[in-house]
Order: structure tokens, then sequence, then C-alpha cells
């Protein structure tokens, strides 16, 4: 049955699921949750507050003491991961239909989301909790220290609106491999997939209560949560402005560690020996609009040597061109709505502004006021360095182009930015690739040679964003120490 026709058997329930099981908020005033290729109401949820989410910390600290989860052996939680793998590749098409109701993902690539993506993330983080080893060393004759590495407790996850099922999923796989207990707040844009989740963990053999999720919105049950002196982690994935007040009521608390995904403005940087213009197109037009160019790496800047420049772009714009918005529950639709109201507005803003400061429109995307939010691409040419369409997350599908000379004029450009998350080099001159390589201020580089080869979906190594964009390794083994505590042990005597 197609997913559009599964919509109306959906019964909404957006409510904290604490302990194994729903309860009900215990604030009053409501929000609505907005179908973005409409903008009418799919259901109206509390809004959530303080008490809320303490009662969800008091649980999950219970839970984690009695050690029901965080004393198993790794090869247990593993085992458990794999289960909830399994769960959520077959229940994939239900929870694409909560991304796609609630943020205008196409259902084809929620499905994807969930049945692909999502489950990769748990099983290579299965994988890697069994890699999570410490060192040792011997000091003396009868002395010797090693490392462990422990759970912290009860770690609290933020996470934004723009995958909601692998948000979800990329921050609880390590949360929960290294032993932690868990509270979630999901971006109140995009909820239900995280609460079937909760759910669908219990099935899977996560005990009651070590898995909790508290909906509502930032300024209450988020900010009580970076509040909350009884969480000893958190791990934040959203805009540069939030992660900076999470951090602030961190510190304020007890201090406790942050991890930050925060926001970027990635380059693509064409150099003038890049060969298959045709599919370098192909690659810009989808890593700048996949998601409707909501995506944290989307790369929006395209920064391309004079030499190439005008082939390209038009390449790129013939593409563009020809991309329309559509119905995301329509299976054919690749390009949907932005995820809300506000985020159109916002994206409506920055295009308006980009023409008020002299930036060319190339292709210049219809908006839709009302009625859904749909904004076709955008693409500013001569554009400079200072104009805030470059130096700002715009976080819609509105891509820069600016022209460079030489290598050194690139790599000063692409790191003329306050933001460090990632970036794409094309050349096939290695000498230059390693130097880009190490000249870029950026927590992930990619260098492509122009041949026709897929990303990798299931990227297993981790990484560290870099200024705006925040700090704390996610991904790979790397990225599971960070939800994990180093402790030295040191044996003395016979
Ligand atoms: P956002 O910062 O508005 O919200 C993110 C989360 O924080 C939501 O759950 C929200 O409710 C919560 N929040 C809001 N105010 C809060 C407060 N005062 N205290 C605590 N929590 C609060 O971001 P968004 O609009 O949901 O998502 C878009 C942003 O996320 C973009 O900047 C994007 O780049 C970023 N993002 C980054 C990555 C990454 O891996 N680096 C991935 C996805 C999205």
């Amino acid at each position: 049955m197609p997913l559009s026709a599964q919509t109306p058997n959906i019964s909404w329930n957006v409510n904290p699921f604490i302990d194994g099981k729903y309860t009900s908020s215990l604030a009053d005033d409501l929000v609505d949750n907005i179908n973005p290729a409409t903008e009418s109401a799919l259901c109206t949820f509390s809004q959530g507050n303080a008490e809320d989410l303490d009662v969800a910390v008091s649980v999950a600290r219970r839970r984690f003491e009695e050690g029901k989860w965080s004393r198993l052996p790794p090869a247990a939680r593993a085992e458990v991961l794999q289960n909830l793998a399994d769960l959520i590749e077959e229940h994939k098409e239900e929870l694409a239909l909560f991304d796609t109701l609630e943020m205008g993902k196409p259902t084809r690539a929620a499905v994807f989301d969930a049945g692909v993506t999502a489950p990769n993330k748990l099983r290579t983080t299965a994988v890697h909790v069994m890699q999570l080893l410490g060192q040792s060393t011997p000091l003396f004759d009868q002395t010797v220290s090693f490392n462990m590495f422990e759970p912290r407790g009860v770690v609290g996850l933020i996470t934004p609106w723009n995958f909601p099922t692998v948000n979800a999923i990329t921050k609880l796989a390590p949360a929960l491999a290294v032993g932690n207990s868990v509270v979630l707040k999901p971006s109140e844009i995009a909820p239900s997939s995280a609460l079937r989740i909760a759910e669908l963990a219990l099935e899977a053999g996560i005990p009651e209560g070590v898995l909790n999720v508290v909906p509502g919105l930032g300024e209450t049950v988020g900010a009580a949560l970076a509040l909350h002196p009884n969480v000893d982690l958190i791990s934040f994935t959203g805009s540069t402005r939030t992660g900076r007040s999470v951090m602030e009521l961190c510190a304020k608390s007890n201090g406790k560690p942050v991890i930050l995904e925060c926001g970027g403005k990635s380059p693509h940087i064409v150099f003038q020996d890049t060969v298959n213009l045709d599919y370098v197109a192909t690659s810009v037009v989808q890593t700048a609009f996949a998601n409707s160019g909501q995506v944290c790496v989307a790369t929006t800047r395209l920064l391309v040597h004079r030499a190439v420049k005008d082939v390209l772009l038009e390449k790129i714009v013939e593409l563009a061109t020809h991309i329309r918005p559509a119905d995301p529950l329509d299976e054919k639709t690749e390009f949907g709505p932005l995820a809300s109201p506000a985020q159109r507005d916002r994206v409506d803003h920055y295009i308006q502004a980009g023409i008020a400061d002299g930036a060319r429109a190339v292709v210049m995307g219809a908006v839709q006021r009302s009625g859904g939010c749909y904004v076709a691409p955008t693409i500013f040419d001569e554009v400079d360095g200072s104009m805030p369409i470059v130096r700002e997350e715009i976080f819609g599908p509105v891509l820069c182009v600016q022209g460079f000379d030489d290598d050194a004029e690139a790599i000063a450009m692409a790191n003329d930015t306050p933001f460090g998350l990632v970036a794409t080099a094309w050349t096939r001159d290695c000498g230059l690739a390693r130097q880009v390589a190490h000249a870029l201020r950026v927590g992930s580089v990619t260098v492509r040679t122009g041949g026709e080869e897929e990303a990798p979906s299931g990227i297993v190594l981790g990484r560290e964003p870099q200024g705006h964009s925040g700090y704390g390794a996610e991904l790979g083994v790397e990225g599971l120490k960070s939800f994990a505590s180093l402790k030295l042990v040191t044996m003395m005597g016979a």
C-alpha cells in the first residue's frame, strides 16, 4: 500500500515516553504539529516542562544504578542494538511516514533513512563497541596501569528535525552501546519517529527506563535537560546559536561536558584539472539541494577555478532549473517542501537579502508563501565573501558560487568562514589533494577525482567539527569514546 494511503490510520501520540510507557505531560500549553506540505495541523501536543524532564531523569538514573543495562557486557548490548536495527528496518515505512508528514521529507528518502541509514548506524556501532579497548602499561615489577571505558551515567540527547529518525539513532546508538541511560529530547517539529523508536527499543531488549523520550519545546524541555544537575553529559545537534546556549546551561548547572554538532557552510572546491564536469555538476546539485538543502553537511558554497567556471555553472543551472518541489507523499518526489513555515520564511529572507546585496540570481527559486512551505532552488553567482548569504548558514536550497584564479586563493576562500564541518575538493592532483586536506579547517575532507562513484553511506570513522560547527568526536570508535568515561586503574603490589 502506498504510504499516502496509510496517513488516515495514524493515531498521534506525542507524549513523554518514560520508564517503558507513555505518560501525560505535566504542562498545560499545547503546540501544533504542522504538516509543512499543507501547513495544516496533524495534531497538538504539550510543550512539556521541567517537571516532565525531571521525572525522566530520575527514572533514567534509577535504571542506570540498577545495572540491568549499564552492567551488561558490551557483546550483549551489541546484540540488542542489532535487534533494534532489525526492528527499525521492519518498521521503516511507519517511521518514514512520521518524518514525511512532520517535516516534509520525500517518502522515498525517508524510507531510505529508516530502512538503510539508521539500521546501518546501529549495526556499525554494535561492531565498534567491541573495539573500544583501553591501553595497559607495566610500570614497575609489581605494578600495572590500565584504562577502562565506563558509561557516564545519564546522558541527555537533544536533536534537530532534518533527519528525525537518523538524528535520533546517531546519538542513541553510541550513548546506549557504552551502557548509559538516556533522556532524548527530539525536535518539536518532528517528534514522532523518536517516540516510536523508543517503543521498538523496548521490544528489542533495552530494559524499561533506559531510553526515555520527552517531547516538547527547546526552551522548556531542552533547556531543562541541559540545566539538570543529575545529567552527566549532553550531546546536542542543532544550530550554533542554540548550541552556545546549551553550553551556558551546562556550565551553570553541574558543569557537565557537552558534545556539539552544529551548523555548517561547507565548500565544494573545483580545481582547474577537474575532469568529467557533467558528473561534478550532478554531484554539486545533489549535495547542495538534497533534503531541500536542510542538511548540516550540505555543500552550499561552490568555489570553482575561473578556467572551468562558466562551463560548470551552465551545467548546474540546467539541472537546478528542472527541480520542481512537489508533494513529499508522492513516491516519485525527490524534492519536498521545507520543514516548517518558519524555515520557509528564513530562507525567503536570505534570498531577498542576497538580491538586495547585489548577488546575481542565475536560478531564482519560487517561494510559496501559504498552503505549503515549498521553495525551489536558488543559485547566486557574483557573490563576495562578506555577504550574509555566503557567511551564514541558510539551511535551505540556496547555492553561492565564487570564482578563484589559483590554489592558494581557493584554500583561503574555503577557510574564510566561521564554520568548519566538511569540505569536498575536486582534483586529480595527489599533491594538491594532500595539501588541501591539511589546509582546510574542517572536521572532514572528501577528495574526488571525478570518477563516478557514490558517496559512502556508512561512514565508519570518527570526525570532529571545528569552529562554529561544534566540537567533540562523533561516529566511529572515536565517537563512542565521547559517550564513555575514561578511567585509569593502577594496581600495585604482589
Ligand atoms: P535548533 O538549534 O533550533 O534546535 C535543535 C534542538 O535544540 C531542538 O530539539 C530544539 O527544540 C532544541 N532547543 C532549542 N532551544 C533550546 C534551548 N534553549 N535549550 C536546549 N535545547 C533547545 O536547530 P534546528 O532548527 O532543529 O536544526 C537545524 C540546525 O541543526 C542547523 O543549524 C543544522 O546545521 C544543524 N544540524 C547539524 C548537524 C551536524 O551533524 N553538525 C546535523 C543536523 C543538523
